[in-house]
């Protein structure tokens, strides 16, 4: 077998040179990392169900016209993408008070935001990603103001979308997180969606309970990780019942199953 090219490798993801030019391979890892990866560990199966759980979410934001990099799941563990050049910025939408704008403003976790806030950072591991203005997106040439209408809009959008999805299945989304790269057409650009959207970067409650069903069940040491991704996964009808990772089913047999 020949080797594929790393084109780089992140916390989570691996990205290889993918088969044709302008595409890449985005292998989804079982290492979990917070608070800068000053704390690391793994969440067993998590990269499987994440590759699942992401290839559904963008599958769907495609049909409802929110652009992205997805093209198709290759295997358990990975998928084909789109390469794009990623915008050095992480888009956070928030709907209720939680982790880093409760600490920073000391608003009580859990209390509903008075509307959906766009918080922008600073892509930056070295300076521990920095919440930065719209105004710095400008003046230091990150993205233009065209270019970051279109990347709220789409935020907003997302959001709508995914919140509705979530409330479908009793799970209260919080926050998450976007990334958004572009695609070049000659001198032309545009930006779509990338990255992943999984419980790794989405804040997710049980409506019921309030239980986490998310990324800071490692964060916070509240163990039970495994579980709560399998959870999302098979809410959203990704596993079967007595499902383990390895039975993650594929979209056109799930669809199949349930005589769609
Ligand atoms: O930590 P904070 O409260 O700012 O995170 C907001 C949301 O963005 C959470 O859902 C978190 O999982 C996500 N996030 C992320 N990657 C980061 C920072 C935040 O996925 N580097």
């Amino acid at each position: 077998m020949t080797r594929r090219r790393q084109i780089y490798e992140g916390k989570a993801k691996i990205l290889y040179e993918g088969p044709e030019p302008g595409t890449l391979i985005q292998y989804f890892k079982d290492d979990a990392t917070a608070f800068n990866a000053q704390k690391k560990g793994t969440i067993q199966g998590k990269g499987v169900i994440n590759n699942r759980i992401s290839e559904y979410v963008f599958t769907r934001l495609n049909h409802i016209g929110v652009p992205n990099h997805f093209i198709r799941r290759l295997n358990m563990r990975e998928q084909l993408v789109r390469q794009v050049e990623i915008i050095p910025i992480e888009v956070v939408v928030r709907n209720v008070a939680a982790g880093s704008i409760s600490k920073r403003l000391g608003i009580p976790e859990g209390e509903m935001l008075p509307h959906t806030l766009i918080e922008y950072c600073y892509k930056d591991d070295a300076l521990g990603d920095p919440l930065i203005a719209e105004e710095h997106i400008a003046c230091f040439g990150w993205a233009s103001n065209e270019e970051m209408q279109d990347i709220s809009a789409m935020a907003i959008r997302v959001n709508d979308f995914m919140a509705g999805m979530f409330a479908a299945i009793n799970i209260r989304l919080v926050d998450f997180k976007l990334e958004f790269g572009r695609i070049w057409d000659g001198d032309y650009s545009r930006v779509i969606l990338a990255d992943e959207i999984s419980p790794d970067g989405c804040r997710l409650w049980d409506m019921t309970s309030g239980e986490k069903l998310d990324k800071d069940r490692f964060r916070r040491d509240l163990g039970g990780e495994e579980e709560a991704y399998q959870e999302v996964a098979r809410r959203l009808g990704l596993l079967q019942d007595d499902g383990s990772p390895s039975e993650v089913l594929d979209l056109s047999q799930h669809r199949k199953l349930r005589g769609k």
